[in-house]
This record gives structure tokens, sequence and C-alpha cells, in this order.
């Protein structure tokens, strides 16, 4: 089967699915995300959305939507940001997992909430405010391999012959078919990898055309590349380290690196404007976390201060997650907003 199925099915099944069954976050789970390093993060995002909704004349009521919400700890930091904002959110949320759906409703106590398997049932009534930390990684994609003038294969998994439940990679030969057809990249040599993403190109296009048509911005965050390029990016986590992606099958998280800029060409086609792409480093420097992180400092004691200081290296630190991650913005006024956090 190819990746795309085999991810969904893994990540995904009803019963057997590694979202399905568990909360994978934090020390004792497989990966740590921003949110949960430090409540700064999600103030910055916040801060971004709140700035947003002001220059589009605050709205209200509008939809809060956020995809993948996890524990909610990102959507529970937004909302402390500016009561106004938070007084005038609807908040939506696209989960797929029972158990995670369970964590949002703890963290987000005291607060309406709407679950929604996808973007069908989001009311198409107001404006929308849009997140999403570490989704796209979870969304499906494909692997194609160049095999020289014969042309590309696609790469997909097999189960072993003799051995039970034990899989391997094969190649899938996929005709004419060229999957650098839509793409801008200087040509491949033999043995490269490319990666394609239709069900997050897909993703991006109903989010969009949902932002063009009721109002509203939205923020997109993950790690990835801003320019297409060549490579497997294909990868597993489980307790913290990288494994063979075809063991621990549904005890481990699968993921590839986003390519945004196949995402900004969707939200382009779907005729929304970018708000501007760039390094989360950057970008949440751009927004003050030096300032929120002294100002939380100058109150804190000693460990506290130490923490703080390691959320912060840890977050915006190009050794870190600063510069792996990425961040992209979208909003659907034709006139040109001042969005913060990027450079044009
Ligand atoms: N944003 C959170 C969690 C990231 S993990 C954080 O930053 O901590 C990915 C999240 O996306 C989980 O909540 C997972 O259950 C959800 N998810 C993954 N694939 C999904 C899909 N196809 N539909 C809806 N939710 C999905």
């Amino acid at each position: 089967m190819g990746l795309e199925r085999f991810m969904g099915a893994v990540l995904g099944h009803p019963e057997l699915g590694y979202y399905m069954r568990q909360d994978p976050f934090g020390s004792r789970g497989d990966f740590t995300t921003a949110p949960e390093i430090s409540q700064i993060f999600g103030e910055m995002i916040g801060a971004w959305l709140v700035d947003m909704w002001m220059q589009m004349g605050k709205p209200s009521p509008f939809i809060l939507l956020e995809a993948g919400p996890g524990r909610g700890t990102l959507m529970a930091d937004i909302l402390r940001v500016s009561k106004e904002f938070s007084a005038a959110a609807k908040i939506h949320l696209l989960e797929m997992s029972p158990v995670l759906r369970q964590k949002q409703r703890d963290a987000l106590g005291g607060h309406d909430v709407h679950w929604h398997d996808d973007f069908s049932s989001v009311p198409d009534n107001a404006p929308i405010f849009f997140i999403a930390n570490e989704f796209f990684d979870a969304l499906p994609f494909r692997q194609f391999v160049y095999n020289g003038p014969s042309g590309w294969a696609e790469r997909v998994v097999q189960m072993k012959r003799d051995e039970d439940m034990a899989f391997e990679f094969v190649e899938r030969d996929c005709g004419s078919y060229d999957p650098l057809s839509e793409f801008d990249i200087v040509a491949p040599e033999i043995g490269f990898i490319f990666e394609v993403s239709p069900d997050r190109s897909a993703f991006m296009v109903a989010l969009s055309r949902r932002i063009k048509a009721q109002g509203g911005a939205g923020l997109i965050l993950d790690y990835g590349h801003l320019k297409v390029g060549y490579g497997d990016t294909f990868q597993a986590l489980y307790r913290h380290g990288y494994i063979d992606p075809l063991t621990h099958i549904g005890d481990a998280d699968l993921t590839s690196h986003v390519d945004f800029a196949a995402l900004a060409k969707a939200a382009r086609e779907s005729a929304v404007m970018l708000a501007g792409m760039g390094e989360q480093g950057d970008f949440l420097n751009a927004l003050g976390i030096g300032a929120r992180a002294a100002m939380l400092s100058k109150n804190a004691a000693g460990k506290q201060q130490d923490d703080i200081r390691k959320a912060l290296h840890r977050l915006t630190h190009s050794d870190e997650m600063g510069s792996l991650f990425k961040v992209m913005g979208i909003y659907s006024h034709d006139a040109q907003l001042s969005p913060a956090g990027f450079k044009h």
C-alpha cells in the first residue's frame, strides 16, 4: 500500500491508530510540542491572532478554529491573552482522537467548545481565525523515487512474505506520472526522493476557501521547508527518539516534513492573502517573545527563571526549534493589512 494509506491507518485507525489510543505528549510520551514547552508560545500566537482580529475591526462573534489541538494547551493559552477577543470567540476544534478530545475538554473547562471530524460541519456564518501547530505533518503524504530515464516509481509498503506484521519498502511502477509536474524544481538525479501530500494541499484549499468566503486569518506552524526540494523526511518518533517508521506500528508517531511552498501555492490559488512565511525563531522574536520572557522572569523564582530562559532558547534558537520550524500566515482581506511577525 502507498504511504498515504499506511500512515492514515497507523495514525487514525478507529481502534488501533496511534492518536486514537493515547496521549502522545510530554516526558513520558513520545514527543513534546511548542505549546507544551511554555505558555509564552501560545501567548505569542494569541497576540498575532488578536492583532489580526483588531485590524479587521473586531468581528463578533467569530469562529476560533484549531486543527489538531493535542492536549488543548495552545488554545487555553491563546484564550488568556485578551478578554475581549475570548468573549467574542466561538471555539471550534478539528480533532479525530477521542482520547485527546477528552484532554481538550479538561483543558478548556468553562468554555463552550464544539468538536468536528472535518471542515464540513464547521459553521459558515462568521469569520474564522485559525491556528494549527504540528497538525499538517500528521496528514498522510506520498513518496516517489527517480529511476532515471524510466521515470518515477512510488515508494510503497508491503508485508514481508514469511514474517507476520513485518513490513518493507518496495517500489511500485507509476507509469508516466511525474510528481514534479506542478513544481518549480531543478532536475532530479537517480535515487532522489520527492514527497507530495495531496491531503495537506486539500486541507489548505478547504481552509483558504473558508477564510476567503467568511473572512478572517490563519497561522500554520510546523517543521518543514519553505522551498520545494528533494529528500526522504519520513520519520517515526517513539519515546523521544527516532526509529524505523516500519516498526512499532501504532505505537510510534509517523510524520514527514511539511512543504510550505506547496501550502502557499494552494493558498494563492484559493485567493487568500499571504501574510508571510518564515522561521519560527524569527517570527517569535519579531513578536516580542524576548520581552515577554523577561517580564515573566521578573516575577519568578530562581528555578522558574531558569525554566523560562531554557524554554525561550528551545523555541527560538536555530539549533533547537527556531529554524527547523516554519510559520505561514494567511488572511482574507484584499486590502493589505499589516500582519505582525513576518519580513516581507
Ligand atoms: N497542536 C498540538 C498537537 C499536535 S499533534 C500541539 O502542538 O501540541 C497532532 C494533532 O493532530 C493531534 O491532536 C492529533 O490527534 C490530531 N490529528 C492528526 N491527524 C488528524 C486528522 N486527520 N484529523 C483531525 N485531527 C488529526
